[in-house]
């Protein structure tokens, strides 16, 4: 429908096609609402063109003409400063001349037989109106670096297809490198720029072999549109193969995750969803594709839940903090030292929530620090009560995000929870994820110490689990390694594993840290473990993460032992 303000002044439209039953059907859906001008071939469209550059608001194109094609007016129009202004609409019945016209700088195209005179005035409306807005897509519309659409042009086109296309079944495509920001941190941006030119060319080749179009719409990120293809497994071993070949030093991997062509889903959505499809395998080089699927879209709506429900569940106090012993395994038999302090989310409907289920989306928007500070609150007044209770002092670990170490008020904000409950610094251990140190580690260095200065311990979670190095180590301001689970799961079977744990405690020691095992099930592990040299476990072996008074029944156990 045409917006009334489009035609406060009469528009001029030029028609330009040879037949004449095309140029008077056009008028007499114009005609009403503009003022329309007509050239049957290109050299009389670029005649009037360029008699009133301005006074025309748009040219109706037709493509196979005698004298001059529209190809050749769509070439003169763009390399024209003046001309290129005036957007461009394609009449066709060939959709490959269609695709060639758009890379031309048309802004949208007519089919022919022409459709219904609504949609004709709407879509010129349409056009007319992105073009005042300054917002016409132009040909210049490309990334320079790899030569693909970028990301506005790729979204306004992909639109189109969709939208006057339906009947090709267009899939969403995303590719991500990973890890590219470290390649390009260690092998340099020109190196990284290299990448991503190799994969443009890729994903060019494989378009000019199908029907579809592909933008890096951001840094790494590589959207294609594209035809359903039988076997996506194929197309990124082919692109796989092509990064593979730039560097024999360099291991470059890609993922990828497609949305499948739905018709009541529109390219922006199909797109969202291909990326969280995509984000799903990040890290995940045994299984680098991912479909979008029903799984992934409960998920989602999940999550929005949790998202919609943290308010309520901070004021309704539903977030509880279990505890999980540590024990000092070289002392025989071994001895309760301190506790981890473990989030659960006792939802009204949904149950007992994982931290695993929350603390990632809550870590993406930054409120996990609200959780934090509330986890970090119940555990001092809990080392507090305690001492209290028992005369001794049992120092709980809590876990901190990226988030938390990046919020200038950290540091005041923990000195203030110790101080209101009495406690020594030394009594709340900090634990830091690996993947914090790996980037922006300067600052979060610098937090590091100054929180250990004040005497809190810090303790590296997670080690292991990321792409930081054993030589890292030495310059890390931290008292504690807690080995990821992963090296302890298959000591018992694995040689290999084994003689990692082994060098990962050897260094430890040499750094003069304390090592604590995660994730030990079995006797078995604990006895390797043991005569390895690891001085502190935490594990289903000794002990579930439990609420407040099941650990109270712990502490009072191991008192007695104690004493008898
Ligand atoms: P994490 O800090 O590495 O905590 C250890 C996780 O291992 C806990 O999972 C614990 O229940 C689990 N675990 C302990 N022993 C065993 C075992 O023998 N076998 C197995 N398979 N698992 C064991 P949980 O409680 O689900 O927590 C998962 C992660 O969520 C934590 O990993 C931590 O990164 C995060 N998290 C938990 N509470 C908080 C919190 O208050 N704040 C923040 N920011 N993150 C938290
Ligand atoms: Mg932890
Ligand atoms: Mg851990």
């Amino acid at each position: 429908m045409i917006n009334s303000k489009h035609i406060q002044r009469p528009q001029q439209v030029l028609v330009v096609d040879d037949q004449e039953i095309n140029r008077d059907a056009l008028g007499i859906i114009l005609e009403d609402h503009y003022e329309v001008l007509y050239a049957e071939n290109g050299k009389e469209a670029l005649d009037a063109m360029r008699a009133d550059p301005d006074g025309l608001s748009i040219v109706l194109l037709d493509l196979m003409m005698p004298v001059m094609s529209g190809f050749e007016v769509l070439k003169a129009v763009r390399g024209d400063e003046q001309l290129g202004r005036i957007p461009v609409i394609v009449l066709t019945a060939d959709k490959n001349a269609e695709l060639q016209a758009l890379q031309l700088g048309a802004a949208d195209f007519i089919t022919k037989p022409f459709d219904v005179p609504e949609i004709i005035l709407a879509r010129v409306g349409r056009i007319i109106e992105l073009s005042e807005g300054r917002q016409l897509i132009s040909a210049a519309e490309h990334d320079a670096l790899t030569g693909l659409y970028n990301r506005n042009f790729f979204f306004e086109y992909a639109h189109r297809l969709y939208q006057y296309h339906p009947e090709d079944r267009m899939d969403a495509v995303v590719m991500n490198i990973e890890q590219f920001h470290t390649i390009n941190a260690v092998n340099g941006r020109d190196f990284g720029n290299d990448v991503l030119r190799v994969i443009g060319d890729a994903v060019r080749a494989f378009l000019s072999e199908t029907h579809g179009i592909a933008s890096r719409v951001e840094a790494d990120r590589f959207d294609i549109y594209c035809v359903s293809q039988p076997d996506y497994a194929a197309l990124l071993k082919r692109f796989q193969e092509k990064v593979g070949g730039i560097s024999p030093n360099v291991s470059i991997r890609l993922r990828m995750g497609v949305m499948p062509w739905r018709s009541d889903v529109e390219p922006v959505m199909q797109f969202d969803r291909a990326r969280t499809a995509c984000n799903m395998v990040r890290g995940d080089y045994q299984n680098p594709l991912m479909f979008y699927d029903d799984d992934m879209r409960r998920r989602e709506l999940f999550n929005q839940r949790l998202l919609n429900d943290l308010r309520t569940a901070v004021e309704d106090r539903q977030f509880k903090v279990f505890y999980q012993p540590k024990y000092d395994i070289q002392s025989n038999p071994p001895r309760l030292s301190s506790a981890e302090a473990l989030i659960r989310w006792d939802h009204p409907e949904l149950g007992m929530i994982a931290p695993g289920d929350f603390v990632p989306l809550f870590e993406g928007n930054g409120l996990i620090s609200v959780i934090d500070s509330y986890v970090w609150r119940e555990a001092a007044g809990q080392v507090r009560r305690w001492r209290e209770r028992y005369g001794f002092t049992l120092p709980v670990s809590v876990n901190l995000s990226r988030a938390d170490v990046f919020d200038p008020t950290l540091v005041d904000r923990l000195v203030r929870i110790i101080e209101d409950n009495d406690l020594n610094f030394k009594d709340m251990k900090l634990e830091v994820t690996e993947s914090a140190y790996t980037d922006n580690a300067k600052e979060l260095l610098d937090v590091i110490r100054r929180l250990r200065r004040l005497g809190f311990e810090i303790e590296m979670d997670d080690f292991g689990s990321g792409y930081s190095s054993l030589n890292m180590l030495s310059d890390m301001p931290i008292d504690v390694l807690k080995m990821d689970m992963k090296f302890v799961r298959n000591i018992e079977y694995s040689e290999t594993d084994m003689v990692l744990v082994k060098l990962i405690i050897d260094i430890a020691r040499y750094l003069k840290l304390k090592v604590v095992a995660e994730g030990v099930e079995t006797k078995g592990q604990l006895d390797l473990l043991r005569g390895a040299g690891c001085d502190l476990v935490q594990g289903y072996h000794f002990s579930r993460p439990l609420p407040p008074e099941a650990f109270e029944r712990l502490i009072e156990r191991e008192l007695e032992t104690e004493r008898g």
